[in-house]
């Protein structure tokens, strides 16, 4: 790792942004997970580039994350560089028409107040979720009978093998329930543009409200967590399939599946990713088991066991 830091020292890389051995547990909404060889946060379009050159260099692989809202990163943590961008680079601006575009660290709820106050309406429903827009468009995050494939027209990436801009629009989004074509390719999400419609700021507030409102009753927010742990099967819901098997408060260590939201895993205080992982497989098995139903996670696993 030494000759991927010199680099990034050498191509004038801010270097209090640059981590080695950072916890990723610290970088994670769950956490949980073992510390990333080198971790860079990112606060510039150009730092993307100057990050991928040196991990080129350096021969080392890169992994991309936003806020780790949707993430577990296992216990021997990840092997090369880990580019963040969550918080900076996030500027969020308003285009022509009732068009806004947004850097990729832009959290979501930034970029719905945003749209509110122009009188935007189109994201309230995304409001309170708590990831990125980055990470946002690669996961297709949507709540409340919305998702982001029904404002994103463009998103604009730079490619992890070359180096090259590259913009995906319409089909090529390939949006779905929580994926998009974007998973599948090796990009860095740079921008977002997102065609949204006119609306009175109020009423978008108070439904903000309302939704937040609704998820503080609902969701055990008081605990870390990466969300819904397991996609919706086709017609079904997984909290229901999960509570129906009577699972609700099963446990393996600190990790532990919500009493209050039987679709949260929940990380009660020192869980590690061994934990949450095995807990995983336990309740997928109980319900594989009982109705027949393969759950399949909606959370992205990374790095390496112990
Ligand atoms: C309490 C709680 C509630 C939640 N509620 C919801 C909900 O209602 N609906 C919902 O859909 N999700 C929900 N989530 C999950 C999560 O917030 C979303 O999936 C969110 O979109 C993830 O964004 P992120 O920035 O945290 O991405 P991360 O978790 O950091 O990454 C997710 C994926 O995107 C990739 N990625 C991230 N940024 C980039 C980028 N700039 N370029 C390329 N790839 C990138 C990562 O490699 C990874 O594969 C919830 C999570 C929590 C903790």
């Amino acid at each position: 790792m030494d000759t991927l830091i010199k680099v990034l020292v050498k191509e004038n890389f801010a270097p209090e942004r640059i981590l080695p051995g950072a916890p990723m547990s610290r970088y994670t909404t769950f956490r949980v997970g073992g510390r990333a060889d080198v971790l860079v946060n990112i606060a510039s379009a150009n730092e993307i580039s100057i990050a991928l050159r040196a991990a080129h260099q350096a021969g080392v692989p890169v992994t991309i994350i936003g806020n780790g809202s949707n993430l577990v990163v296992r216990d021997g943590g990840i092997r090369g560089l880990v580019l963040r961008i969550c918080g900076s680079f996030s500027a969020v601006t308003r285009e022509e028409g009732d068009v806004i575009h947004a850097q990729s660290g832009a959290l979501l709820g930034a970029c719905a107040q945003f749209a509110m106050r122009e009188g935007l309406d189109g994201l309230a429903e995304v409001a309170g979720i708590p990831g990125t827009i980055g990470g946002g468009v690669i996961m297709n995050a949507g709540a409340y009978g919305s998702d982001l494939s029904q404002v994103v027209t463009r998103v604009d990436a730079v490619s992890c093998a070359t180096g090259a801009p590259v913009s995906f629009e319409g089909k090529a989004l390939g949006f779905g329930y929580r994926r998009s074509a974007l998973m599948q390719e090796n990009i860095v999400v740079t921008g977002v543009t997102m065609q949204l419609r006119p609306g009175d700021p109020d009423a978008i507030r108070a439904r903000m409200e309302d939704l937040a409102r609704q998820r503080r009753e609902k969701q055990p927010l008081d605990f870390p967590s990466a969300g819904s742990t397991f996609k919706r099967p086709e017609g079904l819901f997984a909290a229901k399939l999960i509570d129906d098997c009577g699972l609700r408060g099963l446990h393996v260590g600190d990790a532990q599946v919500s009493p209050k939201h039987a679709g949260f895993i929940v990380n009660t205080g020192n869980a590690t990713a061994t934990d949450v992982l095995s807990l995983m497989a336990l309740v997928r098995k109980h319900v594989l088991d009982a109705t027949g139903v393969i759950l399949e996670p909606e959370v992205r696993i990374l790095g390496e066991d112990a």
